[in-house]
């Protein structure tokens, strides 16, 4: 059996830490908390938003329709989850209704309790590329940046370089959508692959 790396020690004390997290009120609806899933050697982080039904049912990110969708584009250029880290800027369910409800949009307060964690995701891995996916993970690089504008161009910020792409569960709205998220990921390759070697 190969030792645990640094790496992945770091990270699993983290994790059980998030799992035990209650800096917001989240914690109070949630059936569990969702922290990050991959190689904690990943030289790819992906930041999502938000847990929803699927993923607080399941304690993983992204296994929900936007995650099928999600599989599929990291397939595309050849990656699958082992390869990469997986992670929402917030970790527990942000709903609307009496449960199961509707999965909303995490509200500042909510972000900005959880923003450390993956501050320390980000720390312990030192990923070479940071992938934001949907304007809420860009904001927490680049707040005043629209993806809208600046989507599958990749940016530098505190050391660390961002590719902004919109969130996969864009799909949703169809065939356009779904060539935009094509194209955009292929930028990964780009970005990770230096144009000499291509
Ligand atoms: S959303 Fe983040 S800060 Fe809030 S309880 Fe869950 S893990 Fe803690």
């Amino acid at each position: 059996m190969t030792p645990k790396s640094r790496k992945a020690k770091a990270l699993e004390r983290l994790h059980s830490r998030i799992l035990e997290c209650t800096r917001c009120p989240l914690h109070l609806t949630r059936t569990q908390a969702v922290p990050g899933t991959g190689s904690a050697d990943a030289e790819i982080v992906f930041v999502g938003e938000a847990p929803g039904r699927q993923e607080d049912v399941q304690g993983t990110p992204f296994v929900g329709g936007a995650g099928k969708v999600f599989d599929g584009l990291l397939a595309s250029i050849g990656l699958s989850r082992t390869d990469v880290y997986i992670t929402n800027t917030v970790k527990s369910r942000p709903f609307v209704g009496p449960p199961p409800g509707r999965n909303r949009t995490p509200a500042r307060e909510e972000i900005a309790a959880c923003a450390p964690w993956l501050a320390e995701e980000i720390q312990i891995i030192q990923p070479r590329l940071v992938v934001t996916l949907g304007q809420i993970a860009l904001d927490q690089f680049l707040p005043h940046r629209k993806i809208s504008e600046i989507h599958g161009k990749p940016q530098s910020t505190g050391g660390i370089t961002i590719l902004p792409l919109y969130h996969p569960a864009m799909s949703r709205y169809g065939s356009e959508w779904i060539a935009i998220l094509r194209a955009d990921f292929r930028k990964i390759s780009k970005v990770m692959i230096p144009e000499s070697r291509t």
